[in-house]
């Protein structure tokens, strides 16, 4: 049932250049498929939903690094610390630093990236550019003590616009670019930049996208 997702993930790896890393973004998927895309090699996987996640992970290998990418509801934050390679979607400083202090509760450092919000949807999460800029140049990063922050995350706007997808995705990088090159702001292990899905990763990583969330493309259409 699942026999195209080996292929299709092998396309996709075939479409991504060397030193970009791919995120199989598995939300809605079943174990099988995961499975799937296991046993031909992929170890990231992508989930959006906490409770999904939780139910997932007793189900595939222990070696899988799971990145969480959805909006994450702080009331959830506590059951998620210690479960990830990786958290993308982190929206707003109060979520940060809840995800700090149960960090320190837990006695884990947790990795995560900021999402940055440049789409012209409201409906989108994350900071502002000026709102992450200020959070850099003011030094909050300095009160984390088991939070570390690997760098951004951000989506384009949803259009077929290709103008448009590459200006939001050079907005992010240029942020992205002015951070981690700030030798002021004493940051280690800011390197990675998550952009692009499965319809505008080539735009993405044209603009210096290293890191790709691939959902559709590999395993086909999500059932809501
Ligand atoms: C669902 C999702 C993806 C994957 O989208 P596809 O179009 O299926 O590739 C990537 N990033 C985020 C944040 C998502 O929620």
């Amino acid at each position: 049932m699942y026999t195209r997702v080996a292929e299709q993930l092998d396309e996709v790896r075939r479409s991504i250049p060397a030193g970009v890393g791919l995120v199989a973004v598995s939300k809605f998927h079943p174990v099988e498929a995961l499975r799937a895309a296991y046993d031909a090699g992929q170890r990231r996987f992508g989930e959006s939903r906490v409770q999904e996640l939780l139910a997932k992970i007793p189900q595939m290998p222990d070696d899988v690094e799971w990145h969480f990418i959805g909006h994450l509801q702080t009331n959830k934050v506590r059951q998620l610390i210690g479960k990830t390679a990786l958290i993308e979607s982190v929206d707003t400083e109060r979520l940060l630093g809840l995800i700090d202090s149960e960090s320190v509760r837990a006695g884990v450092v947790t990795r995560v990236l900021l999402q940055l919000h440049v789409a012209k949807e409201e409906t989108k999460f994350g900071f502002s550019v000026d709102e992450l800029e200020a959070y850099f140049s003011e030094r909050k990063f300095e009160s984390l003590q088991a939070t570390h922050i690997c760098g951004l995350m951000g989506m384009a706007s949803n259009t077929d616009d290709t103008c448009r997808i590459t200006d939001d995705f050079a907005a992010i990088a240029a942020c992205f670019n002015k951070i981690r090159n700030d030798a002021s702001l004493g940051l280690r292990g800011f390197d990675t930049l998550s952009m692009g899905m499965s319809d505008d990763r080539d735009i993405a990583i044209g603009q210096g996208s290293n890191l790709v969330r691939v959902g559709t493309a590999i395993f086909g259409a999500r059932e809501y």
